[in-house]
Formats: structure tokens, sequence, C-alpha cells
């Protein structure tokens, strides 16, 4: 299928509350559902996605548009790439040729090498000789067959050129395989050899599924012990891997952290891989490194609860420290986890050793702060008074960048105990620290939602009158004739003319009783006027959200009581515009004028 065709049949086969859902938590609001912008800041939600139309809608910052635009935006993508992404998910096969060339952006090659790097890894692994000791690895970790299918983990060979020569074989070029992070320029001369070689391979994916990195581990000689070199060799940062984007089992996890209402998030591939094998699928690794603001993005659009679990090393330790003031200044829950003495060292040997405990341990994380607490209490050595002052201090700060003073007070009278010191001089010390700044709490968007927005100018009085009257219009048909007669001689909105027009020659050339709104829009749309059929839509949406609980007479009600207002804003913007031009008249000396505007005011005044 090709061009409107099958844009039609992806948006007949996409529901836009699922396409939008996989990004934002949605709510059920009337016949809408709505979220926080993900395009502005915002803390009460003014985002509206509806199912009927099809169209999703912010009211705070005025961004719109169907599931296309939706996914161009979020994901920072041109339109060929928004519609290859949704004709996948839809099922929906795309006529390659055809208007696609040209547009086949660089990414999606890159995408391409990748995806056919892992498919050829894969497949080595599972029955190419050369793979006996990855396999032996694979069977060592007892992973099964499922898991190693679903992680799509695979071998690369031991050899400087195979995977190139393989990928060049399809059409990809050296400069390809260099750009997508799969080759590296040799030291001397010009040529490329093989990034992977010789290793286990983790294909790193996104949230939908594309590959667009590799780890790389080293494999195990006979007496189990690594060779020499280093242990992981990753994708460099390229066009599509993005290191502090990535999370790693994040299009595994998406869904059960959704159901579950929260992300787990360990240190290591292995410690996600062995997890969801044991049934504990709502967790993700975040590379070793602390959060980032991009990957806390990433969970927002499925949760703001966070688990945390860091080795307990000192590099783990500060990493947990930066990625909780991150979480925390971006208004998530966190929790740290602590795995159980006898568990293991990190969560991959503690689901190893009894899955139990790895559920366990996570329904038993602590809030972040008595984790610090925790910490602080194993350190302090509590019959030194410099040792009590130091650690009081620390965490005091800590308690400071809380952004709840309830939640505050709470910790304080837990440090109060902990160093046996009155609460109120904490409460002094901490007033002493001074309040949060108020910019605590949002992160910066992520760099696709951060394309500036403009607010639209801000409306008068007498435009969201006509918007209502019109939406009102549009979702009641009963109300039509109320709307149309009452804007007839007024003067409306430079923006709003020509919708009002047109759908008052909708209004007289058709007599259908029924519902009206979707009529209107598809006689829009059939006259070529889809982005007229939009704005109406988006009018719809705002009267079902302001009017949608009142009941008929309160409809109507209201609908005169707009028109009233309507016509007596008209009455006073004439007024003005007669004062102005008397003033003018004065100025010139046009008795004629003056006269004239004299009578007109004359006839205003009642
Ligand atoms: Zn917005």
């Amino acid at each position: 299928m090709s061009g409107d065709g099958v844009i039609d049949e992806i948006k007949r086969r996409l529901d836009i509350a699922e396409v939008v859902g996989d990004y934002l938590q949605l709510k059920r609001a009337g016949t809408s559902l709505r979220a926080c912008c993900p395009f502005h800041d915002e803390k009460t939600p003014s985002f509206f996605v509806n199912p009927e139309r099809q169209i999703y809608h912010c009211f705070g910052c005025g961004e719109g548009g169907d599931i296309f635009e939706f996914v161009q935006k979020m994901e920072g993508l041109e339109f060929p790439d928004a519609l290859r992404l949704l004709a996948g998910k839809a099922g929906v096969k795309l006529q390659p040729g055809r208007g696609d060339d040209g547009q086949r952006s660089e990414r999606r090659r890159l995408l391409e090498a990748n995806a056919l790097a892992a498919k050829l890894y894969h497949r080595l692994l599972l029955d190419d000789e050369r793979a006996a000791a990855a396999r032996q690895y694979v069977e060592r970790r007892a992973l099964s067959a499922d898991t190693v299918e679903s992680f799509m983990l695979g071998y690369s060979p031991d050899s400087w050129d195979a995977t190139s020569k393989f990928l060049m074989s399809r059409g990809f070029s050296e400069s390809e395989l260099f750009r997508a992070g799969l080759s590296v320029k040799s030291d001397r001369g010009t040529g490329h050899y093989d990034r992977f070689r010789g290793r286990m391979m983790f294909p790193i994916r996104d949230v939908h599924g594309e590959v667009i990195g590799f780890t790389a581990r080293v494999l195990p000689g006979a007496d189990g012990r690594d060779p020499d070199g280093p242990k992981y060799v990753n994708t460099p940062q390229t066009l599509v891997y993005d290191k502090s984007r990535a999370l790693y089992g994040i299009n595994l996890a998406k869904q059960h952290i959704r159901r579950e209402g929260l992300a787990v998030v360990v240190e290591g591939n292995m410690d996600v891989i062995s997890s969801h094998q044991a049934g504990v699928e709502n967790v993700v690794a975040s590379s070793g490194t602390a959060l980032t603001s991009e990957q806390l993005d990433l969970f927002r659009r499925f949760t703001d609860r966070l688990v945390l679990s860091f080795d307990a090393d000192s590099a783990g330790e500060s990493a947990a420290k930066r990625g909780i003031d991150m979480a925390i200044g971006a208004g998530f829950s966190v929790r740290m986890l602590r795995l159980p003495p006898d568990a293991g060292k990190d969560p991959d040997d503690c689901v190893r050793r009894d899955v139990e405990l790895w559920k366990h341990a996570i329904a038993e994380a602590e809030p972040y702060m008595s984790w610090y607490l925790n910490l602080a209490s194993e350190r302090t050595d509590f019959s030194s008074a410099e040792s009590k002052r130091r650690a009081a201090g620390e965490l005091l700060q800590e308690i400071a960048k809380m952004p709840n003073q309830v939640e505050q007070s709470h910790w304080i009278s837990e440090l109060a105990r902990m160093f046996s010191t009155p609460e109120a001089m904490l409460f002094e010390q901490l007033r002493r620290l001074g309040r949060p700044s108020p910019a605590r709490g949002q992160t910066q968007p992520s760099a696709a939602a951060s394309t500036t927005v403009t607010p639209p100018a801000r409306k008068e009085r007498t435009d969201i009158c006509v918007e209502y009257l019109l939406g009102l219009a549009l979702v009641w048909s009963s109300l039509s004739q109320t709307v149309v007669e009452g804007l007839a001689d007024g003067e409306l909105p430079a923006g709003l003319t020509e919708l009002y027009s047109n759908y008052r020659e909708f209004y007289t050339s058709t007599r259908s009783d029924g519902e009206k709104a979707p009529i209107f829009r598809s006689w829009l749309a059939s006259r070529d006027k889809s982005a007229m059929a939009r704005q109406a839509a988006v009018l719809e949406l705002q009267a079902e959200q302001e009017f949608g609980e009142l009941p008929p007479e309160g409809l109507r009600e209201e609908t005169g009581k707009l028109i009233g207002e309507f016509k007596s804003l008209q009455i006073s913007h004439r007024r003005q515009e007669l004062v102005r031009a008397m003033s003018a008249a004065e100025r010139n000396g046009d008795l004629e004028k003056i006269k004239e505007i004299q009578r007109e005011l004359g006839e205003m005044t009642v």
C-alpha cells in the first residue's frame, strides 16, 4: 500500500489512546483521556486524547493533531520514519520504493544495519559451530531458549571482517557500518574492522524494540575465567544510540511497568535477563550510570514510581545518589532496594538463588530517605560528637531537597530519634539550609519534546464565547439553530469566521436530525477542508470537557448565557470603536462624522 490509503489504513487499525498511551499515563475524563502535556510544563493536565475523533489536543499550549503528528513530535522523527513506525505497529505493509528511496533516512539505514547484525549474531549463537563457547555461557547461565529469543542474544564471529562482509553483501556501505558503530577505523591506513569479535552479544533496543546498539561481553575460557581485555565492549554514541537515553529491556518491560505501576532499575543486563526469565518483568537496566533526565522522561511514559537497585560499592552508591536526586527533582517517588545479606552480590545472583527473595526485596524496598538514614547509621560513630554532627548535616541537606513539607517533618522526627537531638534544633538547621528552590520538581523536557512550542496568543473573551458556542452546536445538534442564529449578526473573531460560515452552510443545506458533529467533519473533509475539520474536532473536545456534565436544560441555559455575553461584548467593542473614531473626528474637526457617531452612540445607550 502507499500514499493516503496507507495513512487511512493505519489510522483505522490503531487507536490513538493506545499509541499515546505508550508514552503517557492517560486517565479517563468523560469521553476523552487526559494527561499532563508532554510538550509544555504543567501541573494540572490539559492534554486530551479523544478516541472517537482520533485526535489529541493540549488546551494549555495548543499542540494537537493525529497519531502521526504525535509520534513525530514525541520521538523527534520525520514523517517517513513516523509512518514506518506506526505502520509496523499497525501491521500494515508499506510499499517499498515509490516516494520512499529518497526519504529513506540515515537513521533508518543505521537501524537496519543494527537489526541485520543482530539477526546474524542471533543465528550464529543458535547453530553455528564457532559459537560453541557462547552456547556454553548460555547454558551455564541457565538461560532458556525463550529468553535467548526474546532478548535476541547472539554471538559475534571471531573475525576482523566477517560481520562487515556479510552486511556489505546486503547492500550496506563501509561508511554506514562505521556510523552504525559496527566497525572501527583502522589505526593505519584507511580500512575498517569489526568492532565486535568473538563475543556474547546483547542487542540494546529502544522502547519500540528497534536495535539501536550492542553490549558485547567477553566469553569465559574453558576454565570459566574471563580472558584479558575489556569485559564489555559497547556501541559508541551514534545517530541512533545514545547511552543516556537507552534503558536495557524497556521494550519488553514497558507494559509490565505500566501494569505494576512501578519500574525496577538495576545495573546489569544479566540482572534484567534473569529477572525477566523468572517472571519479574518490570525490570530494566540503566547501563551502570546514574539515571539521566532523558531516561526519566522515558519512565514517565509508564510510571512515576521507581525502585532503584545499585551495587553496594562506592561507585554504585554515588551513582545511586545522583540518580535519586535527578528522580526526586523530576517528581518521581523513589525507593531503594537492598538485597538481603544471603541473596548474593547482585540481582542476577539473587534471582538465581531464589526468585522469591528478589520479589520480596522489591516489595520491601525502602523510601530513599530511610536508605540514606540506614547508610548513615552504619557509618556514624555515635560516640563522637563530630561524626554525629557531620552525618546529621549531610542528612539534613537531603531532607532540605524534599519538595513536600509533611515529608520533611516526618524525616526530621526520624533524624531526631536517631541522633537523640531535639526536633526543634533540626528544624532550625533545616530552615537555615533554605527552602528548596522552586525550580525543583522539573526536569528539562527531552530534546524531542522540547521543540519550542509558542503558546497561542491570549484569547479574548469573545473568542472563548464563540469557541464554546460552536463547540456546543457541534456536539449537541439540538442547540445548532440557537447558536447559528445567535451568532448570525455578530462580528466573529478572525480565526473562527470561516468555520462558522461553513457550519452555517452545512446547517442550512442539510436537514438531518441525527448527530451533526461527525457529519459536519466529514462534510468538511470531503470538501478538502481537513484542517478545518480538525479545528471543529478540537472545539467539540473543548465543549465536551466544559459542558459534558450538564443536563439538557443546563446546556440550553449555558448556550443562552453565552449568546447574551457575546452580544453584549459586541456592543461594548462597537462602543469602544466609536469612542476611538470620535476622538479622531474631533482632532480632524470633521463635524459631519461627529454627528453620525453621536447618533449611533445615542442609539446604543439603552
Ligand atoms: Zn501542552
